[in-house]
């Protein structure tokens, strides 16, 4: 059986780790590459545990795709190195799987034009956990019947965007499945600036960043004399995994830019 060529970059972080772990040990993939600008040099398997692979961390990803040439490019760094990460895959002919956060509207705009050029496809979720899609999926429909609906959600401190991406995606789908719009909500005497959280087309979303979380999410429904609270917790990384991979068999064969897991979970 031949087996999916896969770059990770972003390879030593928290989750290009458990990315690293989860592609060495399927049957049907192998890591080729690694980047990331911490744990150079290192054993990318072996960094994980896992037995040495020879594929080596390297700092440079232009020069490990043309070197490895990956069908497809994993990537899990930072709001700040995705796009240029991208645009270097697109180049390569490498199909992508991209789960770093913080994309705009303008980077996915980039982003289906570089896949159509390439006639690849990149896939880009904010949660590749499949609780967290049924947990907007859920919201959407709950939407319909309580159309004032509020979102805590709940991360890491190391986690650098706010509000989430998942959150932002949450509080879309609850005002497209809103069958009508809320009642304004002024606050007549805020008394510490922010207290009401982010507000997006009227959901309120608030964040919270501590140690000891991973990734935890609330969306409360407000009703009359009842509320409905759905709640997605990731208790660890490895959650995100099974979507990872799904991701990885998917885009190999598609064309073109997909915007959340649920896009390959009909
Ligand atoms: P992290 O531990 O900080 O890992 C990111 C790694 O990428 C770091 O080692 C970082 O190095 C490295 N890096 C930065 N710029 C790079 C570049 N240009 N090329 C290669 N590597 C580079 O962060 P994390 O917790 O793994 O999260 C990574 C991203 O995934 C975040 O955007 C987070 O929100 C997202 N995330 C998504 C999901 C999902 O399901 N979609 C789930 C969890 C997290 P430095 O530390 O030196 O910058």
């Amino acid at each position: 059986m031949e087996r999916i060529k896969v770059l990770v970059s972003g390879a030593y972080g928290r989750m290009g780790r458990e990315v690293v772990k989860a592609v060495c040990t399927q049957n049907d993939m192998e890591l080729v590459g690694a980047t990331d600008k911490e744990g150079v040099g290192k054993d990318a398997c072996r960094a994980v545990g896992l037995e040495e692979s020879g594929v080596i961390i390297s700092p440079d990803l232009p020069e490990t795709l043309a070197e490895t040439k990956p069908q497809v490019m994993v990537d899990f760094t930072t709001p700040l190195a995705v796009m240029e990460n991208i645009r270097h895959a697109a180049e390569a002919g490498a199909a992508g799987v991209i789960g770093t956060t913080g994309l705009t509207q303008e980077n996915l705009e980039e982003i289906a034009r570089l896949a159509a050029k390439a006639g690849k496809a990149f896939l880009a979720a904010p949660n590749f956990a499949i609780g967290a899609i049924l947990m907007m999926r859920f919201a959407g429909e709950a939407a319909k019947f309580f159309p004032e609906a509020e979102i805590i959600e709940l991360h890491h401190d190391k986690k650098i965007d706010a509000p989430s991406g998942t959150a932002i995606k949450t509080a879309e789908i609850v005002n497209t499945g809103r069958a009508q719009q809320p009642p304004a909500k002024p606050v007549p005497l805020e008394k510490i600036k922010g207290a009401r959280g982010g507000d997006l087309s009227g959901v309120h979303i608030h964040s919270v960043r501590l140690p000891g979380l991973v990734a935890h999410q609330e969306v409360i429904f407000g009703g009359m004399g009842q509320t409905l609270m759905i709640r997605h917790d990731s208790l660890d990384r490895s959650s995100f995994m099974p979507g990872v991979l799904l991701g990885i068999r998917k885009v190999t064969k598609e064309q073109g830019l997909f915007t959340g897991l649920e896009s390959f979970l009909r």
